[in-house]
């Protein structure tokens, strides 16, 4: 009887997480909400801030700002990974990164400092009638992402070894444009934020008549630069709008499902420091914490004495959205 009517609790709360996940993610704009698009834009002004005289550094960091920026003042570590692998270096001190921010702060990087979370959160702030998405869907999609890593990685570490075996001078060439890093050849991100500025830059040069001080370009070169690129601009661009329909849609749907830094981060932050603790005398289960979890956390079924759920990238929002305040980080 005991262990029927268990069973029966253990159903209504299943249903009960299941019906919240499935509700549309509504944004609220809290006291966190503010304090962490404060960070996220200081951080994104000065990670771009070399158009602005600040000068370049080597701190690296686990976020997403590939080559693609030429005005970048830090390096980002996947990026880093796959440079150092196209010129025959083992990638020691990049994956450190990872695994050091994974294990001590889990995906917070991606919730505070990362410029395409930013653009992500910005995007999705527009669209207030945002769709929904099944759990099967949510639960396979996340696979993506390290489909995407595990192949970032194959092509930059198959290239490192046959670099450093002296066998792989004809694969870079075959690998072309793409040998300095499949991914960051066509990320979103170095789309958006390092590609189209240039582009829009020469283009406004060409139309104004202007010559640019710095870096001369003529009409032919615009157009020669612009042709020798094609595929690549193509398929870079359809990518880029891609994922700004997706993420309009669905919060955060390029960190949910898609990005391979992200992925390495979630590898590592499942044993992370910090975490995310339900005091359960305050918690009723009223699912308010999924509603505003841009990742679909399932923060009711996790464990109460500490949550490190790989998909978390402790925005903080579910704290904030709790009335009964029965949640907080917690470190270590
Ligand atoms: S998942 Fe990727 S794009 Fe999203 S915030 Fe993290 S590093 Fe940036
Ligand atoms: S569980 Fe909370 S802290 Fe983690 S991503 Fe969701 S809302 Fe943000």
């Amino acid at each position: 009887m005991e262990a029927c009517e268990t069973r029966q609790r253990d159903m209504y709360r299943r249903n009960t997480v299941e019906e919240a996940l499935l509700e549309k993610t509504s944004q609220r704009f809290g006291k966190i909400w503010w304090i962490r698009k404060i960070v996220q834009l200081t951080s994104t002004v000065v990670f771009l801030g070399a158009g602005f005289g600040v000068a370049r550094t080597i701190v690296t960091l686990p976020i997403l700002l590939t080559f693609g920026n030429q005005g970048k003042t830090v390096v980002a570590a996947l990026d880093a990974i796959q440079e150092m692998s196209a010129e025959a270096i083992m990638p020691w001190m990049p994956l450190a990164v990872f695994v050091l921010f994974g294990v001590f702060v889990g995906r917070a990087t991606c919730g505070w400092i990362c410029p395409f979370g930013l653009v992500q959160d910005l995007n999705g702030l527009v669209n207030a009638r945002r769709r929904e998405v099944s759990l099967r869907t949510h639960v396979g999609a996340i696979k993506v992402k390290y489909a995407i890593l595990g192949m970032t990685l194959f092509f930059s570490g198959s290239l490192a070894l046959s670099l450093i075996y002296n066998i792989g001078a004809d694969y870079k060439a075959a690998l072309g444009d793409l040998s300095h890093g499949p991914f960051s050849a066509l990320s979103p991100e170095a789309t958006l934020l390092g590609v189209l500025p240039i582009l829009g830059r020469m283009v406004l040069l060409y139309f104004l008549g202007i010559p640019p001080v710095t870096n001369p370009l003529s009409s032919d070169l615009v157009w020669s630069r612009l042709s020798s690129m094609t595929w690549l601009l193509a398929t870079r661009l359809m990518i880029l709008i891609f994922v700004m329909v997706l993420s309009f849609f669905f919060l955060r749907a390029w960190c949910r499902y898609l990005c391979p830094a992200g992925a390495l981060l979630a590898i590592f932050g499942r044993v992370s420091f910090l975490g995310l603790r339900r005091n359960l005398l305050q918690c009723n289960k009223c699912g308010d914490c999924m509603k505003v979890c841009p990742m679909l956390v399932r923060l009711t079924d996790g464990p109460w004495e500490k949550m490190t759920d790989p998909e978390c990238i402790m925005c903080l929002e579910c704290t904030d959205a709790c009335r009964y305040k029965a949640l907080r980080p917690t470190f270590p």
